[in-house]
């Protein structure tokens, strides 16, 4: 916690002193389609938009429309993303019961299910979803995540960002964090950066990550996210965290952590291969079709622009998988999904080749 922290309170002058990070020879991201599942959620983070609006849950045939479209622009990975337990909204509930199935583990199941059969490989954000909904969803996904946002309790107390929102309870997400680990599910998790935090429970969250990984090895990214305000939620008036603050995080966490640091282009347009300089090496999900739903304001950089950033940096950019190479070394998912991953890795695990064509039918089904 102390190296960390020692980066986190340093001022300008102090932190130039620190020795340069070793750059990573490769920069990553990933070609994906975002589908928001549904935006029904029990919790309610203050600086959330994505919840608010008409709740919807998305029909079968709605996603398959969008897995189509995601395979016609190339993409690899299908981002499963929702609200935590939306089942606790009675019109999705009653939706699910309808379509046949008894919770949204079940229907995030076939949507896996679906996607694979399309050869795109789903990474499902489940929320704090249990050990046997994780177990269940480990068949057909390649990875998944959950953010740990921050390790502090007293974040959900009152008048905090996630005083109303018991999944977001540290306790609750390092369950989930610890499960995942149990299952060997290579995961993703993060934090959240300026939402009320101090420098010792940024350090204390990062120290939280590693140590989980030390025991699992199943930590395969950490995202540094930066707080973004929302019009007409409780934080619209808070301020992001500035640039200065957030390379500090990220020198941190590269200081701490043994997974690579992943920094969304998307939320730090300008500033996002500044980031590169500091330790992270990944820029995540990025997707020609679809926008950041979570982040409806920040549009992705096109592709074309990501390559040139990087060839200014002079590092090589390329495209991975939603599973990072070590796990596809060592195999850490099932038969079914292998089947997906073996179309696309090449000796290195990263992307090779051109995506195979979509056969048509059987799996348009009417939600
Ligand atoms: S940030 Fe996630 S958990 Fe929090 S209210 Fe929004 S959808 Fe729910």
């Amino acid at each position: 916690m102390q190296r960390a922290l020692d980066i986190l309170k340093r001022d300008a002058n102090g932190f130039l002193e620190l020795p340069r990070v070793q750059l990573e020879p490769k920069l990553t991201f990933s070609k994906n389609i975002f589908i928001p599942v549904t935006n029904a959620c029990r919790n309610s983070c203050s600086y959330c938009s994505f919840r608010l609006g008409k709740t919807y849950l998305l029909s079968r045939s709605r996603v398959t429309k969008m897995l189509e479209k995601g395979r016609k622009y190339g993409c690899k990975e299908a981002l499963f993303t929702l609200g935590e337990r939306p089942e606790s909204n009675k019109d999705v509930s009653k939706k699910l019961k309808k379509w046949g199935y008894s919770n949204i583990s079940e229907y995030l199941y076939e949507l896996c299910e679906i996607s694979l059969s399309m050869k795109l490989l789903p990474h499902t954000n489940p929320g704090s979803a249990d050990y046997e909904e994780l177990k269940m969803l480990k068949e057909v996904n390649a990875s998944m995540g959950t953010m740990l946002e921050n390790a502090s309790p007293r974040l959900s107390e009152q008048d905090m960002p996630h005083e109303n929102s018991p999944g977001k309870h540290p306790e609750e997400r390092i369950k989930v964090l610890e499960a995942a680990g149990k299952l060997k599910i290579p995961f993703t998790t993060g934090i959240l950066v300026g939402i009320g935090e101090t420098s010792e429970e940024i350090a204390l969250s990062l120290e939280v990550i590693e140590g989980l990984n030390r025991k699992y090895k199943h930590i395969q990214e950490v995202i540094v996210q930066n707080f973004k305000p929302k019009k007409g939620t409780p934080m619209e008036d808070y301020k992001e965290p500035d640039i200065f603050k957030m390379i500090k995080v990220v020198r941190a966490a590269r200081e701490v952590l043994t997974s690579p640091v992943q920094v969304p282009p998307n939320l730090n347009i300008h500033t996002y291969p500044i980031f590169v300089l500091y330790g992270a090496s990944d820029f995540g999900g990025v997707s020609p079709v679809t926008k950041d739903y979570i982040n409806p304001e920040a549009a992705w950089p096109d592709l074309e622009e990501l390559f040139k950033a990087s060839e200014r940096l002079e590092l090589e950019l390329r495209e991975r998988l939603p599973v990072y190479p070590k796990y596809i070394k060592e195999r850490w998912y099932s038969d079914r999904v292998g089947e997906v991953i073996n179309l696309y890795a090449d000796d290195e695990g990263m992307v090779t080749g051109q995506s195979p064509p979509l056969k048509q039918g059987s799996l348009f089904r009417e939600g």
